[in-house]
């Protein structure tokens, strides 16, 4: 048997550990073999001086992840454990250093991005009465896990909201809830069959892109003309589905004509299960018109999927959107989802829930479109200010962010390395050409948000984007 020392000062591990430890590591080492009986309990606590309660734990430890076994009445011997395999090379694989990561707290940046909004204007004393009402009203319910779309009763909420300021028919039953985009429209591919072909806006949403590239199905990107997603594209591709940005096209924040509504409806019912999805992301943000109904609202076929989020409304990290699925989808789904479980969390859906229901969400939707459609106004006049004649933004009073084309010559490369050095918070177009090479003339395009941007400092973001564009 092996002779060991148990480390009986004050900072060292518990005395049963460092047996457990010891012994495991004679067994992994081989310097006991199978077989070998292992002294008694009370032979090892003499031994080492410590008490039998100490070597009982350690080896009952060892007994149940397998390291040795007992025969009654005959003691404890080493189970029969194999060799690893030792690849060199894989054992000192490190981590490279372009994969290591610090802490992503980004000091001293300020941020145009589009996807960001600003969490001190968010409402977090009504959110907390609506979150403690919820804890009060659905304490068994969070024991648990949800229906597979999220508890009814948030979805009735959510439907009865949308049939009003979105237009959208349909019941709460169609509804499903997630925590995400990407992870609802996920569900909706994986349940298709892997050929199908679909077609996205170019530019667009490039985290969908992304997505469904991964997800290895064809994916189309279609040019926008004036009016959205070109039409005859899409008549000689075929796609099986198709992902749009009717209220405000992303990125160019262009609002689809009905004239392209109808011809893309009517285009929608040319072949047997095909359907459109309609990414409403930000349109409860209109300033000066009223919300522009949504595409679904058009659909007399059923062929709209409609894909609504709160992170826009809300805050993005609580991870809360939707989509509302046609009838026959709706079956499919229920096919093969009956055994998901909810991404959301109900915490935060009830809460929702009750901020809905008391009239907190509109309330908070109503003061933000004023705020946004002020830090809007500011930062164009601010950005026209500064770069005079060499700006032009497209002025399209709807969502979070507008694409800005700039007189200047520079790669978009240098622009986002620019941007790094300025600790400005950018996405240039590029990012949102998903296919092919961006156009090459003497201008830049920026796609700009102001959601997360604060109105004291928009002028030194305003500065920072002028030495990063020239
Ligand atoms: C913010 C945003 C969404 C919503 O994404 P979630 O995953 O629901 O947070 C969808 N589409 C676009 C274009 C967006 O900018």
């Amino acid at each position: 048997m092996i002779k060991f020392h148990i480390n009986q000062s004050e900072n060292a591990n518990y005395i049963y550990q460092q047996i457990y430890e010891r012994l495991k590591g004679f067994i992994l080492e081989h310097k006991i073999t199978a077989g070998d009986k292992l002294p008694s309990k009370r032979q090892l606590a003499n031994e080492l001086g410590v008490s039998i309660n100490s070597v009982a734990t350690a080896y009952d430890q060892l007994l149940a992840e397998g390291y040795i076994y007992t025969i009654e009445r005959k003691g404890y011997f080493v189970e029969t454990v194999g060799h690893f395999i030792n690849v060199p090379s894989l054992k000192e694989y490190k981590l490279p250093k372009y994969l290591k990561e610090t802490s992503n707290h980004k000091k001293g940046w300020l941020s145009f991005s589009h996807i960001a909004t600003d969490s001190s204007r968010f409402p977090f004393n009504e959110w907390m009465k609506s979150q403690q009402k919820a804890i009060k009203e659905h304490k068994r319910e969070f024991a648990e896990i949800t229906h597979p779309q999220g508890p009814f009763t948030v979805r009735r909420a959510i439907s009865d909201m949308i049939a009003l300021t979105r237009g959208v028919t349909c019941e709460p039953e169609q509804i499903v809830i997630g925590s995400g985009t990407q992870p609802l429209v996920h569900q909706l591919m994986a349940m298709q069959s892997s050929n199908i072909k679909i077609a996205v806006e170019n530019p667009g949403y490039s985290r969908i892109f992304q997505l469904l590239k991964t997800l290895n199905l064809n994916v189309l990107p279609i040019e926008l003309d004036k009016e959205g997603i070109d039409i005859g594209e899409l008549k000689r591709t075929k796609p099986d589905f198709l992902f749009v940005t009717p209220s405000h096209q992303f990125p160019t924040g262009a609002i689809m004509p009905i004239s392209r509504r109808v011809e893309l409806l009517s285009w929608a019912t040319m072949k047997e299960d095909r359907y459109i999805i309609e990414d409403d992301y930000d349109s409860e943000f209109k300033y000066g018109t009223d919300n522009i109904p949504s595409l679904q609202s058009l659909d007399q076929n059923r062929r709209v999927i409609y894909v609504g989020t709160f992170s826009k409304t809300l805050l993005p990290s609580f991870r809360i959107s939707y989509m509302v699925l046609p009838p026959k989808l709706l079956e499919k789904y229920k096919y093969h989802y009956s055994d998901w479980i909810q991404g959301s969390n109900s915490l935060h859906l009830y809460t929702l829930h009750d901020f809905i229901q008391r009239g907190e969400y509109a309330r908070h939707i109503k003061r933000m479109n004023q705020h946004y459609n002020k830090k809007r106004k500011h930062l164009i006049n601010a950005l026209r200010l500064k770069f005079q004649g060499n700006i032009h933004i497209k002025d399209v009073p709807a969502g979070l962010h507008f694409l800005a084309t700039f007189n200047a010559e520079k790669s978009y490369e240098k622009i986002n390395e620019k941007a790094q050095e300025e600790k400005l918070e950018i996405y240039t177009i590029k990012r949102f050409m998903l296919e092919g090479e961006v156009k090459r003339s003497s201008n830049i395009q920026l796609v700009i948000g102001f959601a997360s941007i604060k109105q004291e400092d928009i002028a030194e973001a305003v500065d920072r984007l002028y030495r990063v564009v020239y």
